[in-house]
């Protein structure tokens, strides 16, 4: 069973990766300006819904991202914030209103030339529900995927008791705040701890807001639970960019979805419905 969840994810690379140059998403992104592409139903249908999160999060989730210079550097070297002129350039090509979808044919054009698309952000969460979905189908009783940080769970361990997920402190990977149980459900957890920089006090995360080219700000981890692990990477990359209050603020306007974050204080903020209990 292992073994088939682990070629159902390598068919979605295949299909979906901008890194293989035989994907239809590589396919698209060498039409950028030029022609749009017919693609399978299950990229199209991804892409739509990825469209439905950046109209939904005021483009603060981007598949388009993918096309931004690459201008900060999260490995120590930079030492001064780029020019405004290089961080707004650097988003020129970026725009998820760009990307045209012809649902009768299945084609997807990118309108400018030199744009991208990319599912750094979605796409291992999609890659989770789909081996959960074939695992399910062919009869497993019970299990979690997980797919480095993205992962989703169905039935029970093998005592009964629900699946059980740890929220760690950002700042001391092996210190716990606490235990959720998953319930037939998604869990996925944006954030890079080491990767940051820092001018004067402000600390700016790796990820990027594609709306203006500054790194997001002021959160070091996002926690998301939700039915889907897709929508859950997707989110957690989202709230990341729209930042604590704002994205706090989102999360609880989503039937269904709960969040967990860690501000930059390592100060925890949780979603209307969510207790956590410490373990301390
Ligand atoms: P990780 O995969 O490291 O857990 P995320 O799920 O947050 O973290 O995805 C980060 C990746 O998503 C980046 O490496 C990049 O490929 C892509 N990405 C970055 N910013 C955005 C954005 N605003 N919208 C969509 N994708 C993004
Ligand atoms: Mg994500």
């Amino acid at each position: 069973y292992i073994d088939k969840a682990i070629s159902e994810i390598k068919r979605i690379e295949s299909l979906i990766s901008s890194w293989d140059i035989k994907s239809q998403t590589s396919k698209i992104n060498r039409a950028a300006g030029i022609e749009a592409v017919e693609v399978d139903k299950e990229l199209f249908k991804l892409i739509e819904r990825a469209l439905k999160i950046s109209k939904l999060t005021e483009g603060a989730f981007d598949i388009s991202y993918a096309s931004m210079d690459k201008i900060w550097k999260f490995d120590g070297s930079m030492t001064t914030m780029p020019s405004e002129d290089s961080i707004k350039k650097s988003v020129e090509k970026v725009g998820y209103k760009n990307i045209i979808l012809d649902a009768s044919k299945h084609t997807v054009f990118l309108k400018q030339k030199g744009m991208k698309i990319g599912f750094g952000a979605i796409g291992k969460g999609y890659a989770a529900d789909k081996a959960k979905a074939l695992l399910m189908s062919e009869g497993v009783d019970a299990g979690i995927i997980n797919a480095s940080g993205d992962l989703n769970t169905w039935g029970t361990q093998p005592d009964g008791k629900d699946w059980m997920v740890a929220i760690v402190n950002p700042l001391n990977k092996k210190k716990v705040f606490s235990w959720m149980p998953v319930k037939n459900s998604a869990v996925v957890t944006s954030g890079n701890y080491e990767k940051y920089i820092k001018f004067g006090d402000k600390l700016y995360t790796h990820i990027i807001d594609p709306r203006t080219g500054y790194p997001a700000y002021g959160i070091l981890s996002v926690t998301i639970f939700t039915a889907t692990a897709e929508l859950a990477d997707a989110l957690a990359t989202s709230v990341f960019v729209m930042g604590a209050e704002t994205g706090l603020d989102f999360i609880n306007q989503l039937k269904g979805v709960e969040c967990v974050i860690v501000d930059k204080d390592n100060k925890i903020i949780t979603s209307n419905n969510i207790e956590l209990k410490s373990t301390n």
